[in-house]
This record gives structure tokens, C-alpha cells and sequence, in this order.
């Protein structure tokens, strides 16, 4: 039976290829098989929690020739999880099917410089920073704004890993060598009053849409928590969901678009971060809203229309790391609250295991 009578991208019984099997992988194919389309996980983590819920996971490196090649060959459309993939097999996939979001935004946001530096190109605030390729560069740095840093790999840092806080110029040393000499950017520390994130849609006829804002709490680097509705006048909202938008726009987006911001005291919004893909600070969309995240991206990416961005609750949605899994006895135990597990094999201090949403009437 041929389903597609829009000539959607996608049509219920087709496929979708998910680059990383992580949590975020774990609810797209949860969602994609509501919707009744097929997915393909590949991940080089054999127990990964998207494997036990996807219709097919490819298990191997991703620089195995022949799995990609396999893998690419069996989906229509493909889309990632995390950032962290070589660039060298979305290269590959993006010859052969469609990518979205796209492989110039995936090596963008791959390079913590080259993203400030774009979101700079096109007049965005973002917090002072400088390329670092040697200490020197840090030492220079720090005498000139005679301030503290925060040092930060280039490649490969996602919840504060790769960060190293620099007291000072003459720590510049053993600061650098803490993160292994990698290539960095060094950033002014901001005082912020809160931080926030737009969670944005872009469909593939290029329209954008966008959620309500949630207030974020981080501890050592890591989503604690989000909020919603934010207590962020709504100038300020406006003027987040704008800049969210022109970048997306820039990108020429197709998905689940995410900016990470700092509200600072004196009251000016700064743009930290752009993820390219579903977010953890976007996981109370599952249930306080109709339409979450993950169908968001699913539809977007499909070519389908995208479903409505009203939230019907006030939400406030808890990580569980580690061992705050264990609490899901008392979490259950609420009835406003929903438990989500992520069937991770091992337990570790400060590893994502899971979230929990306490709804409130609006
Ligand atoms: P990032 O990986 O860059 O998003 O950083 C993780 C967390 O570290 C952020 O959510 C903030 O809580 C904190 N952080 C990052 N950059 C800065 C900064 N320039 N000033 C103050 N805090 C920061």
C-alpha cells in the first residue's frame, strides 16, 4: 500500500537512520514508531538504551566502511543524537541520503570557535572570548581583562567536560595542561542571574516555530533542571526567540533547533550555545505538551507538518543523575509527576539515568 499521498519525504512503514543510541535517540525512535515509522539506531555502544526500543540497531564503530555503508543504504532519512561524530561519516551519509540537520551545521557546532565566531558574525552577544592555541594566549588574554576564564576545548566538550575554570594569568600553564594542550577557546566568566533555552523548529519549507521558554539549572556544568513557564520578562523572551530564529535561519535549519542562553544581572541575554539536534532541557515538552520534541523533529525531518507548540501545563522537569535514580519509588508516589528511565546498563556519579515531570494546572 503506498502511504504517501502527500509526497511527504516519509511515509509511515519507511525508515529513519539515528547516528548515537543515547536517551535522546531512545524517545526519537519511541516517537517514530507511534507515527508507525520505522527506525535504525547505530551506536557504538552495544546496550544502548535507543537499541532496545529502535526496529534495527547497527552495532560497531562508525568508521566501519561497511556498516555505514549499510546503514545509509537502509534509510531514507538520517538524523544524530549528540554532536560528537566524525565528520567524516556524515560526509559520507550526506552523499547518499538526506541529512538533517545538515553536515555544515554538525561541523559548525563541532568547533565551540567556529560557532562563537558565526554566532558573532551575525551581531549575536555572546561573552568575550579568544582562540587559544598556546598558553600563552591565556596568559595574554587574562592580563588584558585582569578577570578570570573559563577555558574550554574546542571539540568534544558537552556537560562541562573539557572546562577548566583559570584563576588567573599565572595559572595559564597548568590550566592548559589540564586540558591536555587541545586547541581552546577562553571565555569571560559571566555572572549570570539564570540561564534559559528557545527550543526552536525549523520545517523543511523553512518556517520556524518555537515552544515557551524554560528557566535551566546547572550544577558542575550539567542540566539539573528546567522550568516552565520562565520568569523572564517578555521582551527579553522576545528578543531570545529572534535571535533562536535568525540562526536558524542562517543555517537554512531543518529539525529540532536548540540555543542555550545566560540571562545576565544587569539584565542582557547572551547566547552560550546552539545544539543541533533534541535536548535535554527540552524533555518536559513530552508531558506538558500535545505535540513534544522528538515529534517535532520526527515530522520536520519527514517533511510532514508539524504539530501545535501550546503547552496545556506548567512544568518542571528533574534530571536524575546517578544515583537520583534510586528516588523513583517517592517519584512515582506523586501522581502530577512522570518518571522517565532511560535503561542505561550502568550506573555512574553524575551519568543522565533519567528525568521526572511535576505538572501544575495552569
Ligand atoms: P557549556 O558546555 O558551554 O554549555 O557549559 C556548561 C555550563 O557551564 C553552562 O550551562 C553554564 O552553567 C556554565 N558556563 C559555561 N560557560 C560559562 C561562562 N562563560 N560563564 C559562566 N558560566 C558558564
Amino acid at each position: 500500500m503506498n502511504m504517501n499521498k502527500n509526497n511527504f519525504k516519509i511515509a509511515p512503514g519507511d525508515r529513519i537512520g539515528i547516528l548515537g543510541g543515547g536517551q535522546l535517540g531512545r524517545m526519537l525512535a519511541m516517537t517514530a514508531a507511534r507515527l508507525g515509522i520505522k527506525t535504525i539506531i547505530f551506536s557504538e555502544e552495544q546496550n544502548c538504551p535507543a537499541g532496545s526500543v529502535a526496529d534495527e540497531l547497527v552495532f560497531g564503530s562508525f568508521q566501519d566502511a561497511n556498516l555505514l555503508d549499510e546503514f545509509s543504504r537502509k534509510c531514507s532519512v538520517v538524523t544524530y543524537e549528540f554532536e560528537n561524530i566524525p565528520l567524516s561519516v556524515v560526509n559520507y551519509i550526506a552523499t547518499r541520503s538526506n541529512l538533517y540537520p545538515g553536515r555544515d551545521i554538525l561541523a559548525m557546532t563541532q568547533d565551540r570557535l567556529s560557532e562563537k565566531s558565526f554566532l558573532k558574525s551575525l551581531g549575536l552577544p555572546v561573552a568575550d572570548f579568544t582562540a587559544v592555541s598556546y598558553e600563552g594566549d591565556i596568559k595574554t588574554y587574562l592580563e588584558k581583562t585582569g578577570a578570570q576564564g573559563l577555558l574550554k576545548t574546542r571539540r568534544q566538550g558537552y556537560d562541562g567536560k573539557g572546562q577548566v575554570q583559570v584563576p588567573d594569568a599565572k595559572k595559564a600553564v597548568e590550566c592548559y595542561y589540564e586540558i591536555k594542550e587541545a586547541p581552546a577557546v577562553l571565555e569571560d566568566i559571566v555572572p549570570f542571574e539564570k540561564e534559559f533555552s528557545v527550543i526552536g523548529v525549523r520545517t523543511l519549507d523553512g518556517t520556524f516555530y518555537h515552544y515557551d521558554i524554560s528557566d535551566n539549572e546547572h550544577v558542575d556544568g550539567v542540566l539539573k533542571s528546567s522550568v516552565v513557564p520562565t520568569s523572564m520578562p517578555n521582551k527579553l523572551q522576545k528578543q531570545a526567540v529572534s535571535y533562536t530564529k535568525l540562526i536558524a535561519e542562517k543555517l537554512n535549519y531543518v529539525g529540532v533547533i536548540v540555543v542555550e542562553y545566560f540571562l545576565t544581572k544587569d539584565q542582557k541575554i547572551l547566547v552560550n550555545e546552539i545544539a543541533p539536534r533534541v535536548h535535554n532541557s527540552g524533555h518536559w515538552t513530552i508531558d506538558a505538551c500535545v505535540f513534544d520534541q522528538f515529534e517535532q523533529h520526527i515530522r520536520a525531518i519527514c517533511g510532514w507538518p508539524v504539530g501545535c507548540f501550546d503547552r496545556h501545563s506548567n512544568a518542571k522537569m528533574l534530571n536524575l543523575l546517578g544515583d537520583d535514580v534510586s528516588e523513583w519509588h517517592d517519584l512515582v508516589s506523586n501522581p502530577n509527576t512522570t518518571l522517565h528511565i532511560y535503561g542505561k546498563s550502568e550506573m555512574r556519579a553524575g551519568r543522565k539515568m533519567g528525568h521526572a515531570t511535576t505538572l501544575e494546572a495552569i
